[in-house]
C-alpha cells in the first residue's frame, strides 16, 4: 500500500495515510479535526530540486551564442 501525504483545508493539518489503491482518497479525513476536505500532497523529491532554481549550473545557461558577443 503506497503512503500519501495529505494535507487538510480546514485545519492545515499535515499527515500521512496509507490508501490502498482500490480504496481511493475519497474517505480520508483529517485525524485533527476529522474534515473530510484533504489534499493529497505529491511528495517527490525530484519537485523540489527542481523548484529551488539552484541546481542550474551557470555553464548551462551561458552558451556559445552569449560568450561570442564579448570576442
Ligand atoms: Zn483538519
Amino acid at each position: 500500500m503506497p503512503l500519501y501525504e495529505f494535507r487538510c483545508q480546514e485545519c492545515r493539518t499535515a499527515f500521512e495515510e496509507l490508501v490502498a489503491a482500490s480504496q481511493g482518497t475519497e474517505k480520508v479525513v483529517c485525524p485533527q479535526c476529522g474534515s473530510k476536505m484533504v489534499k493529497k500532497i505529491i511528495s517527490a523529491g525530484s519537485f523540489r530540486i527542481a523548484g529551488s532554481g539552484g541546481a542550474i549550473p551557470s555553464g548551462a545557461l551561458s552558451g556559445c551564442s552569449s560568450k561570442s558577443g564579448f570576442s
